[in-house]
């Protein structure tokens, strides 16, 4: 059976693992179907196949019953000192070049591999065109479910706003939209980047771009985080799937060291779930101390500081057991987690972060349970063994007891959906909300423990608030008490598929990123073809016509409007700015919650100024702009909760150093309208500020 490998040397072997897969990647062949329509295959071979043999210091030792599974599973023991869960030949897990070391630059090129490994695309067929290719008329066969086959969803959908531009819209993955007229298509470009998802893939092409792999312009990308400077080069109409810095939480070291000023800061109470954690070599003597406090039979858990899927993992409990050389993240090993048939499990949960200023948090309502292979135990010379202790589907599927379940609604095998979960805990009358509740709170901590980082980096290298997001995966333990611990964020979240089950909650979960993300046509697009994008709004779509002002193209007035996504600020907006962040710099709920005391530089400012001034009270034109992407947004979050700016957003208020300005105005606006339900009263409210705003 195959086994969890040694490996010495983790990132020479895994970065040449990479560029292999990267030289596949750029060494495909033309495939010419028909005359007019060129069409470029790639078929990536299994990573599987390069590292045929996963070797295994130790062997394989008695079975065990597995009763997740119901089946035998022969019991995976790994006995010597160095040894290394990495099963780094499948595409199938979060990519570790969520790390900074890893940033790319927009070709895809590495910059930086000395630290951890990369993830190569995911392993499935990857079909692309060149930039070459690309002004031929190109069409990529879509590829629709039987049933979906005949039903067009609308290449475009409206804002519940007049006067902004309509968005492109992103169906489900085995879904199609209606095909837009070549000459506004040809606009549509994608670019491929060495970790484009499939199912990514899937969804754009299916929606109507084409993917590219090395464009001179396109307006959307999936790839790996990219340094800072990097994010200066983006353009207006271009948008990436992430924001700079968010490495801050990405690697395992940078994560604990952000908590750990928030512990200091606002006590274990409120940020002490993440497990205890020290960071070698800088915390070696701290950790000593500690360490001889301590019984020997408690164990620890080590990581690299910036890697993924279970790679070089180790649960120990000797001191001699720990390496010394390399940089290593130990960690308080949770040892009473909660079982189901006996097995560990952990959660993934998803989390899109639209903007960082405001700050708009959505958790998915779905996401992934993923169970230890083999039934958990605390005996200290259980501890090696990585089907025991380890959650991760790129170690348990080798296995041989994992049970796969391709089953999205039952509680079967070695995978379950989120909504299975709660399912099963409502079964047994646990309270799921209060479970929930504390999953939000986590991630909303989390955040807030980096949006100042983020901030910064946004301001240095970022030029327009319509070009970033990030959807991030944050993994999830809960103890035998039910309590969370936050164990990790992946900011290159898997979205592999490997099965109906993984495609149940990836395929929605992308289409709706994508939406959400509001991708408009590019204004930098070809006068004739905004000029046929306008004739096709006539056309098709009456009622959302509208004037395009006296000097700019035909059709100019359905393109993105960089000038409502800068960051500058009219002279009336820049005076309220000033008086809401300096004047009521510092509004704090009071106990009881009905009203509020506001302090400035420490001094408390009488309430009645404030209770006089509401920051809905003479909207701006870029407040409602704000609100408009807002509300746009919300209209879009099917599958998803807006956990902040949410009901109990003030309660963080606390945890700022800072409130923002948009912040401040988000939530008086979530105070006044909810962010739930019928949105009908918030738009009508809206609209007639759009209309002044839009005179003034
Ligand atoms: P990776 O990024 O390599 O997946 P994680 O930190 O997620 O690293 O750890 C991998 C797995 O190890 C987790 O899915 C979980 O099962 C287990 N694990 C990690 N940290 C702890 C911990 N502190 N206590 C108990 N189990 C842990």
């Amino acid at each position: 059976m195959p086994k969890p490998r040694m490996i010495e040397k983790v990132v020479t072997d895994s970065g040449t693992e990479c560029q292999h897969s990267t030289s596949i990647l750029s060494d495909q062949h033309t495939n010419k179907v028909k005359p007019a329509v060129v069409k470029k295959k790639l078929v990536k071979k299994s990573l599987r196949k390069i590292h045929p043999a996963h070797t295994i210091n130790g062997k394989s030792k008695a079975s065990s019953y597995d009763r997740v599974s119901n089946s035998t599973c022969k019991k995976a023991k790994i006995n010597g000192k160095s040894i290394y869960a990495s099963i780094q030949s499948e595409n199938d897990c979060d990519a570790s070049s969520s790390v900074p070391s890893l940033a790319s630059n927009f070709s895809g090129e590495e910059l930086d591999s000395s630290e951890s490994v990369q993830i190569p695309a995911d392993d499935e067929s990857c079909s692309y065109i060149t930039e070459e290719e690309c002004d031929a008329k190109e069409t990529e066969p879509l590829t629709v479910s039987s049933d979906k086959a005949d039903v067009f969803q609308p290449a475009l959908r409206f804002s519940a706003f007049s006067g902004v531009p309509p968005y492109l819209n992103f169906c489900l993955h085995d879904e199609k939209v209606v095909e837009l007229p070549w000459i506004i298509r040809r606009c549509l470009k994608w670019k491929l980047s060495t970790i484009t998802p499939v199912v990514v893939r899937k969804t754009v092409v299916n929606s109507g771009f084409r993917v590219i792999k090395e464009p001179k312009d396109w307006i959307g990308t999936w790839g790996k985080h990219m340094k800072s400077p990097l994010f200066t080069s983006i353009l207006e109409h271009q948008k990436v799937n992430h924001f700079p810095g968010t490495f801050q939480i990405g690697r395992k070291d940078r994560l604990w060291r952000n908590m750990q000023k928030m512990v200091a800061k606002y006590g274990n109470e409120e940020f002490g779930f993440l497990p205890q954690t020290f960071v070698l070599p800088h915390d070696l003597r701290l950790l000593r101390k500690h360490w001889s406090r301590r019984t020997t039979d408690v164990p620890w858990i080590i990581k690299p500081p910036a890697s993924a899927r279970g790679t070089g993992i180790q649960v120990i409990h000797e001191w001699n057991q720990l390496p010394r050389k390399k940089p290593l993240v130990v960690q308080s090993y949770v040892k009473n987690p909660y079982l189901i048939n006996g097995t560990k499990f952990d959660i993934r949960l998803y989390v899109f972060v639209t903007s960082v200023n405001p700050l708009r948090i959505y958790l998915y309502e779905n996401g992934l349970v993923r169970f230890a292979s083999l039934t958990y135990s605390t005996e200290m010379n259980s501890l090696d063994d990585l089907y025991v202790h380890l959650t991760n589907y790129s170690v348990n599927k080798h296995c041989e007891g994992y049970v796969a379940n391709e089953d999205a609604n039952v509680c079967q095998g070695h995978k379950w959906t989120l909504a299975s979960l709660w399912t099963y805990f409502l079964g047994l009358g646990v309270d799921v909300e209060a479970i929930k509740s504390s999953l939000s709170d986590i991630v909303i901590k989390t955040l807030l423990s980096v949006t100042p980082a983020l901030n910064e980096m946004l301001k240095n290298n970022v030029a327009n608030r319509y070009s970033c997001f990030e959807l991030f995966g944050f993994d999830i333990l809960l103890d035998s008490d039910l309590k969370p611990w936050l164990l990790e964020v992946n900011i290159s979240p898997s979205l592999h598929s490997t099965s109906s089950l993984d495609l149940s909650v990836k395929g929605p979960l992308i289409k709706n990123v994508l939406n959400m993300a509001r991708f408009q046509f590019p204004n930098n697009a070809s006068s004739l073809s905004k000029e046929h994008l306008a004739n096709y709004i006539s056309t098709y779509f009456k009622e959302r016509v509208c004037e395009k002002s006296s000097e700019s193209d035909e059709g100019s007035q359905y393109c993105h409007d960089p000038s409502c996504s800068r960051f500058d600020l009219s002279e009336e907006a820049t005076k309220k700015h000033e008086f809401y962040e300096n004047i009521v710099q510092r509004a704090v709920s009071v106990p009881s919650g009905s009203c509020w005391t506001v302090q400035n530089q420490g001094h408390k400012v009488p309430t009645d100024i404030v209770e006089e001034t509401n920051i809905l009270d003479g909207l701006t034109r870029d407040d409602v702009q704000h609100l408009i992407e807002t509300e746009d947004e919300l209209s879009q979050s099917t599958g998803f909760t807006r956990v902040f700016p949410s009901v109990n957003s003030e309660r963080y208020f606390r945890f700022m150093d800072k409130i923002s300005y948009y912040d401040m105005l988000l939530n008086e606006w979530q105070k006044k309208f909810g962010c739930l339900g019928d949105r009908t009263l918030a738009i009508d409210y809206l609209k007639s500020h759009h209309e002044t705003t839009k005179l003034s």
